[in-house]
């Protein structure tokens, strides 16, 4: 049996940001995965480093992360675009919900300000006309996920970090972990296994969401920022079995990503089709020249969803040597660096940067 300070299964960017950070501080770490490094949700995600205002926790961890990936802003497997986020009021009622939304961007230390009509189509001359203005966030950016999980997993390889690629972890034992080959690990266990937590941690409720996502051919200079819809949180924080929102990227090939679909436990990955439908229908409302751009692949991904949509990160209770970091839904690429880090800090008896309470596993375990 090998025995390791810290035994991470799976090597989502979740995954990935947790090993690379626990080798960096010196722990003697495996990690195991038993697909494609970063080929889970991370390979279905746009990328968007985002700070949505609804959730003060969930803020609170986007604005620690956001400030961490700033570190990668150069690193060329980031592919990291600082393009900024757009977010389009259609009338005079969702420009009135902008100051509120800057004030609480604000306290929490990000810079968002408001724009009219004019600012919005200086800005980006393709939307439809007749929208009211909007809020900028200038200092948001897209990065590139899956080449961004190769890279930490390699980065905490450097670090003496062990991979164990193709092997799936089966089951949990108290302080260690059994492999589909019968090998065993001893030590603390760290469970981030995205939408398959349930597998190994029953206990914890995850659901598994899906989105959709269209990608154009090459069209640069078209659309220029993140653009969002205000009412996107609507379908993001909601609990509609289904709902669509606008919000498309300049990718920095040229190409448009446009998204996105929410979707209960569909149990598959398959595209549809109706759904799809009515998430393009309403990207043409905001962005009508779509319809003249080709589209080359449509896919499916599926957002790990906890009850109240905020992360589990900590110790489960009563098993001091098992962790998990698992159930970021729509913002696991931005949460990623800082969940690593609040966790890092909770393992080794750190103060952590943030309060860690509002993600404890236990908040479910009544
Ligand atoms: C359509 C879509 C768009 C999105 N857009 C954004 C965005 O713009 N910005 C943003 O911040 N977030 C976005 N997200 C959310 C983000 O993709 C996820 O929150 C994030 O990727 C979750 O990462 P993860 O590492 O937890 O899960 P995953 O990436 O799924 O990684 C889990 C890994 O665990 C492995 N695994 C599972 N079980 C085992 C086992 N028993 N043994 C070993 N390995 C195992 C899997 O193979 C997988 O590689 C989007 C998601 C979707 C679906």
């Amino acid at each position: 049996m090998k025995t390791y300070d810290l035994t991470v299964i799976g090597a989502g960017i979740i995954g990935a940001a947790c090993a690379e950070a626990a080798a960096g501080a010196g722990l003697r770490v495996a990690i195991i995965e038993s697909g494609v490094i970063g080929g889970g949700s991370t390979a279905a995600a746009m990328g968007h480093l985002v700070a949505m205002d609804e959730d003060p926790a969930e803020l609170a961890l986007s604005t620690y992360s956001l400030r961490l990936w700033d570190a990668y802003a150069e690193l060329p497997e980031a592919e990291f675009s600082r393009c900024g986020t757009l977010w389009v009021a259609r009338d005079e009622r969702e420009m009135a919900s902008i100051p509120a939304k800057i004030a609480r961007l604000a306290a929490a230390g990000l810079q968002a300000h408001a724009i009219d009509a004019k600012e919005l189509y200086r800005r980006e001359p393709e939307l439809a006309s007749g929208m009211a203005g909007g809020m900028l966030a200038p200092a948001e950016a897209v990065v590139y996920p899956p080449r961004m999980a190769r890279y930490l997993v390699a980065r905490a390889c450097e670090n003496g970090a062990q991979l164990f690629a193709g092997r799936r972890a089966v089951a949990l034992t108290d302080g260690g972990v059994t492999l589909d080959d019968s090998s065993r690990f001893a030590g603390p266990v760290l469970v981030a296994t995205g939408c398959a937590l349930q597998e190994l941690v029953p206990e914890l409720p995850m659901r598994s969401r899906k989105g959709q996502l269209v990608i154009t051919d090459r069209y640069p200079g078209l659309v220029r920022h993140q653009l969002l819809e205000l009412g996107y949180a609507d379908s993001a924080h909601g609990n509609a079995d289904s709902s669509v929102a606008f919000n498309v990227q300049p990718r920095p090939t040229g190409q448009l990503l446009i998204g996105s679909s929410r979707e209960f436990d569909k149990g598959d990955r398959n595209i549809s089709g109706a759904l799809l439908r009515s998430m393009l229908d309403r990207a043409f409302a905001f962005l009508p020249m779509l319809r003249d751009l080709q589209a080359i692949r449509v896919w499916t991904g599926l957002r790990p969803t906890t009850p109240d949509g905020r992360p589990y990160l900590g110790a489960l209770p009563h098993h001091r040597h098992t962790w998990v970091a698992a159930g970021h839904e729509g913002l696991g690429i931005t949460m990623a660096l800082g969940s690593a880090r609040l966790l890092m800090d909770l393992m080794l008896g750190r103060a952590p940067a943030i309060d860690a309470n509002p993600y404890a596993p236990a908040r479910v375990l009544a």
